[in-house]
């Protein structure tokens, strides 16, 4: 038996890669690497060659930086695969290679251990349980105390990790707006498993998507609408999978099909959007501009990760402190950069927060509803969680 787990996923690419280098030069880690994409499955097929024992190979593929760097190090934004002629899929290698770095022990534990979203306990339900953050009486679908779970719901919102912890009044108000455009709500109340997928979990993070496509069927709900456009792809997929008749759209397109009127005046001038790399090729940003009430052409436009994608914090907090900066770099003194991943929002936030200039950030929704992100009472609560009396519990359950 193969040592390495995806090792077909390695043969394949490596025929399909002519090495022609392109990817390389799109991308600072893989330079870093001075390796190309096709070099990552050669370099992992390669160990395993000369290695008899999973450990043998685990101190292989440890003993090569490179390579470690290259797998690592990716955000999964897949500029690479724009530049690669034969379309070879970026994210596919690399989630794989992680996959077989997990097995082998080479992503250490305390890398992941506070984002197993398919857990009880992860950083966003810990801090929810913390600062008394729950959303029972919106999950319908789900029994309550004397109630049974809803099957006769119309429409479920996702809001995803990052906005329904840190943002929860402002999720209340966009469930509602959902409800009143879409008829009877429930709240799926998971993540979509995208870290779990960084971590290189990626059956875990299936089985999670799996999880959420049966409670929607149970809800009877036909439309999934998601706030983040990296739900909206897992979500599709999996739906895919399972044969199910459940539309999933972004929020942004279902508020623009719904003529919704923003609760407040949407600032025109001096907007910089912040494309997500989930939106490969632009639909979740014309989606926005729609919801704002924009021209696409109005605003000015940046692309590539915001340094969160991919876990490369936990490998190099260099490398994604870098991606960060270099990202809001674009936005000029007085510009509002506008997220449509609440994580990028979170991302920026920290970092503005860190290393302050005059720039405002705000996640889509916060120019559409009133409930805004307070992120300095969000980070402010973040650290003092661990420090207060439930520090104890949360090394324990996150430790
Ligand atoms: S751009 Fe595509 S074909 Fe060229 S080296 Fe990279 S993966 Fe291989
Ligand atoms: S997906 Fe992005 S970070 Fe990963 S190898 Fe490609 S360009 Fe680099």
């Amino acid at each position: 038996m193969s040592l390495l787990s995806c090792a077909q996923v390695y043969w394949e690419f490596t025929g399909q890669c002519t090495q022609c280098g392109h990817c390389t030069d799109a991308c600072e880690s893989l330079i870093a690497a001075d390796m190309t994409l096709g070099e990552i499955a050669k370099a992992l097929l390669a160990a395993q060659r000369g290695a008899t024992t999973p450990e043998e190979l685990a101190e292989r593929i440890a003993e090569n930086p490179r390579l470690v760097q290259a797998v690592r190090g990716c955000f999964f934004c897949t500029q690479c695969k724009n530049t690669c002629f034969a379309h070879n899929d970026v994210t596919k290698l690399i989630y794989h290679a992680r996959v077989d770095f997990q097995n082998l022990g080479l992503i250490p534990r305390d890398s992941w251990s506070s984002v197993q979203v398919d857990q009880e306990w992860d950083v966003f339900t810990a801090y929810r349980a913390v600062y008394g953050i729950g959303f029972a009486d919106l999950t319908r679908h789900l029994p309550g105390e004397g109630l049974s779970g809803a099957t006769d719901c119309e429409i479920a919102l996702m809001p995803g990790c990052s906005l329904a912890a840190y943002a929860p009044e402002l999720t209340r108000e966009i469930f509602t707006t959902v409800e009143q455009l879409g008829g009877k709500a429930t709240l799926i109340d998971l993540c979509c498993g995208s870290p779990l997928k960084s971590a290189g979990f990626y059956a875990r993070a299936e089985a999670l998507c799996d999880r959420i496509a049966s409670e929607l069927q149970s809800s009877g709900a036909r439309q999934l609408v998601c706030v983040c456009p990296g739900c909206v792809n897992e979500m599709r997929q999996t739906l895919a999978r399972h044969a199910l008749d459940i539309k999933t759209v972004s929020l942004a397109a279902f508020l623009a099909e719904h003529s919704f009127s923003p609760t407040q005046e949407v600032p025109r001038e001096q907007l910089w959007l912040s494309k997500s790399c989930q939106d490969r090729d632009g639909d979740y940003l014309e989606q926005t501009c729609a919801a704002l009430g924009i021209d696409a052409t109005t605003p000015a436009i940046f692309n590539g990760c915001c340094g969160a994608g991919g876990a490369v914090s936990a490998f190099s907090l260099d490398r994604q402190e870098k991606q960060t900066d270099s990202k809001l770099s674009f936005c000029p003194d007085g510009a509002t950069v506008v997220t449509m991943c609440p994580t990028c929002t979170y991302t920026y936030a920290f970092y503005l927060l860190n290393n302050p200039r005059p720039v405002t950030n705000k996640h889509y929704t916060e120019l559409l509803f009133v409930n805004q992100f307070d992120w300095q009472q969000v980070f402010g609560q973040l650290e003092g969680m661990w420090s207060g009396e439930y520090g104890p519990w949360l090394a324990q359950v996150l430790g």
